[in-house]
């Protein structure tokens, strides 16, 4: 496929990773949680914004019993109650006992899904997994175990198919990486 380039705000981008091609990765993702979580009807929680287009394309291939709820993250940080880490908006759902399985659009240092998984244990689930559609291993700050990675990319910003630039490039199909 000829490569396109975009320009969102004052950065251009170009066609790195084509929806294709996530969704092959996508496909294989589902058919592994669907053997790993046989019989537990797990609960998903999808993070927004980011997550949505991952959620939706992985759910619909995931046939197992489940249910699927979203969180968001506050922006700012509360350092004094919870030293940095982003408190959870939106979490109706009683995890205590349950298996949950947090889906993430991208891993970078850590940081976010550390704070997350803390939170998120304190509630006694059963079990927590992470499922993120991308993954920068040369960032990662946390001795973090991310179960399912649909794909590990290098230390590049990347955009689409969830992932924004300051607001932007959420909608595209097919994910675009910074050209340096
Ligand atoms: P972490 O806490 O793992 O360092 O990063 C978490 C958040 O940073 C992600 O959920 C995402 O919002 C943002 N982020 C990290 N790398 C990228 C990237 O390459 N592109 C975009 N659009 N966001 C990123
Ligand atoms: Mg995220
Ligand atoms: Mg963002």
């Amino acid at each position: 496929m000829t490569p396109r380039t975009i320009t969102l705000h004052d950065c251009e981008f170009s066609t790195y990773i084509y929806e294709e091609e996530i969704i092959a990765r996508i496909t294989m993702l589902a058919e592994q949680i669907d053997k790993d979580y046989e019989g537990k009807q797990p609960l998903f929680l999808a993070v927004l914004n980011g997550s949505f287009m991952f959620a939706a394309d992985l759910l619909k291939r995931v046939s197992i019993s489940c249910e699927i709820s979203f969180i968001r993250l506050s922006s700012y940080k509360d350092m004094q109650s919870t030293g940095h880490v982003k408190e959870v908006l939106g979490l109706k759902e009683d995890v205590q006992n349950r298996h949950v399985i947090v889906l993430e659009d991208i891993v970078d240092t850590g940081h976010t899904v550390h704070g997350l998984l803390q939170q998120l244990n304190e509630r006694k689930p059963a079990s927590v997994e992470v499922a993120t559609l991308l993954m920068k291993p040369d960032c990662l700050q946390h001795p973090l175990d991310v179960k399912y990675v649909a794909q590990a990319i290098p230390n590049d910003f990347v955009v689409g198919y969830g992932l924004d630039y300051n607001g932007i490039g959420r909608n595209l199909r097919d994910i675009y990486k910074i050209v340096s």
